[in-house]
């Protein structure tokens, strides 16, 4: 391959990670405009498993790297990433915005000379490089880049914001790259904890319930609690909640958070800051409910209603019998 898209899928604990695919289509996107190959990478201790499921619909081929080491280790990754690079040439690379690659791929655009970006949230191709939109300044200001003069650049994009690529016939050619790795990890994986997150996945909710500042007391939690399980929401919450200690770090929204998706997005007291609307504005419907009809969380709410948030929890309390 000399130029094209390199993807660089991610598993953790035997799965492909949703953000793999939504790399894949972003990638899709601008296919045509970046010219050569789709091809995806992917780095794991059994790399065929997953390569079917990785042949999504533009993908022209599926590298596949074998790790030494039964879980993540970013000295491997970072290894085997700048192998690919070296001898696929690519244009573009694709990795997630997440723990994982932001622990090797930094590193690797450092050391090959790349043009480098996190927290992607919108690239397009432009007068033959990428432009790309990201957070800047705690996400106060959405910040336009490009990479003048760089052969090769390397973006993290955001999580949950790129539409997943359809999955395609799984048929695209898979291609076993050797690369020496046997001696590069330095670190020694002890095991896998999950995060405290109560057994929730706020990531993945299909409707929020989602609660900030305006519940100002902590004994009231509870029972927003209760309504979302009796309206088969998941509860979430802005920061100031989390840092209070009334909820688990598990159930933020936002930049420092965790970017939501979801089908509805119930804001009750929530101004709408814009390291939470980091999170939460590609929900597919937001209703907002705020005392302020200044809010800004109004700017980005498909429905809102200016209103005590107790009042609006009495009624549907009462609807709900
Ligand atoms: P407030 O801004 O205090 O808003 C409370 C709202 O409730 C107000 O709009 C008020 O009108 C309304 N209200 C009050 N009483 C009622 C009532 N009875 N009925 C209805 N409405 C009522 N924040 C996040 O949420 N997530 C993040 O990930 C995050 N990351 C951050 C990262 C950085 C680097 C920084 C600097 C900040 C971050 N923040 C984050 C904090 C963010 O800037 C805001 O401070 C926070 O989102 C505000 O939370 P809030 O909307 O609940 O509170």
């Amino acid at each position: 391959m000399m130029g094209g898209t390199l993807v660089v899928a991610e598993t953790r604990q035997g799965a492909v990670r949703d953000i793999s695919f939504e790399l894949i289509g972003a990638a899709g996107q601008i296919k045509q405009q970046v010219g050569g190959p789709l091809v995806v990478a992917i780095i794991d201790p059994d790399p065929a498993a997953h390569a079917a499921a990785l042949a999504c619909d533009g993908v022209d081929e599926v590298l596949a790297v074998t790790s030494p080491t039964a879980g993540f280790e970013a000295h491997i990754a970072q290894r085997a990433l700048e192998a690919l690079i070296a001898s696929e040439r690519p244009r573009l690379v694709l990795a997630a915005h997440s723990i994982d690659a932001l622990g090797f791929a930094p590193a690797t655009a450092a050391a090959a000379g790349l043009g480098f970006a996190t927290d992607v949230i919108e690239v397009s191709w432009e007068d033959g490089g990428p432009v790309v939109r990201r957070g800047a300044y705690g996400g106060k200001l959405v910040a336009e880049c490009d990479f003048p003069a760089k052969q090769c650049t390397l973006l993290l994009l955001r999580p949950a914001t790129f539409a997943p690529a359809g999955p395609g016939a799984g048929d695209a050619p898979v291609r076993d790259v050797d690369v020496a790795l046997d001696d590069a990890a330095q670190t020694t994986h002890l095991g896998y904890q999950e995060p405290q997150a109560d057994g929730v996945d706020i990531a993945t909710a299909d409707v929020l319930l989602s609660i900030g500042r305006g519940v100002e007391d902590q004994d009231d939690v509870e029972r927003f609690g209760s309504l979302a399980e009796r309206m088969g929401a998941t509860l979430s919450a802005s920061r100031p909640l989390v840092d209070a200690g009334w909820l688990p770090a598990a159930r933020q929204v936002g930049q420092s958070g965790q970017t939501v998706k979801p089908r509805v997005y119930l804001a009750l007291g929530i101004s709408g800051a814009v390291q939470h609307l980091a999170g939460m504005r590609t929900a597919e419907t937001i209703v907002a409910v705020n005392t302020d009809p200044e809010a800004p969380i109004f700017g980005v709410a498909h429905y809102g209603a200016v209103m005590d948030l107790f009042e609006l929890a009495d009624e549907l309390e009462r609807a709900l019998g």
